[in-house]
């Protein structure tokens, strides 16, 4: 049995590209964030699992099908690669969120299934996310949470309770994460 990796968990729509509030629907509404392909370039000289986790309730609501969803992913994958990062695996939850799933963030359904199918170590990985439901998902999961300010970033950080604020760790964007990620665990 090899080593459980580490993973560093990212959330798509905030971190990675432009969060919209009426869903990314289609590939020309995906808008990457400035220093977020450089992030995720120097990310993927780790060993660190990359692994994007994303709430599509737009699939569940009827919106987009789960099809289109997969095709956006995929470009997005193959601009990141071709700009030398990587993205292991995805994980999407395309359920509403009155359905109950364990899948959807807070729940750590996503994080438990990803640890579960790619070996990882949980606790010595990372989740970078923009809103509290990915924090909350982290937490769950026993996984270090890491805010950033761009997408929804700026309003969660500031619904945050001061003990909330002394130990959710808020950084810039996913360069600051990325930052902070190699600079907390060297042995990377
Ligand atoms: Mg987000
Ligand atoms: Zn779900």
């Amino acid at each position: 049995m090899v080593d459980a990796r580490p993973a560093v968990f990212l959330d798509r729509d905030g971190v990675i590209n432009a969060y919209r509030s009426n869903y990314v629907k289609r590939w020309s509404e995906v808008s990457f964030l400035p220093g977020s392909l450089a992030a995720l370039r120097r990310l993927s000289a780790t060993c660190c699992r990359i692994v994007v986790v994303t709430n599509q309730s737009a699939v569940g609501r009827g919106i987009m099908t789960l099809d289109e969803v997969s095709e956006i992913n995929r470009r997005l994958v193959d601009v990141i690669t071709a700009q030398g990062g990587r993205i292991d695996r995805i994980y999407i939850c395309p359920h509403r969120p009155e359905a109950g799933c364990t899948c959807r963030k807070p729940r750590p359904g996503m994080l438990l299934a990803a640890a579960a199918e790619m070996n990882l170590d949980l606790g010595s990985s990372y989740l970078v996310g923009d809103a509290r439901s990915d924090v909350e998902a982290a937490r769950a999961a026993g996984v270090r949470g890491i805010i950033v300010l761009t997408g929804r970033g700026k309003q969660t950080a500031e619904s945050l309770s001061p003990d909330e604020r002394a130990t959710w760790r808020i950084v810039q964007d996913l360069e600051g994460a990325v930052a902070y990620i190699l600079d907390d665990h060297r042995q990377l």
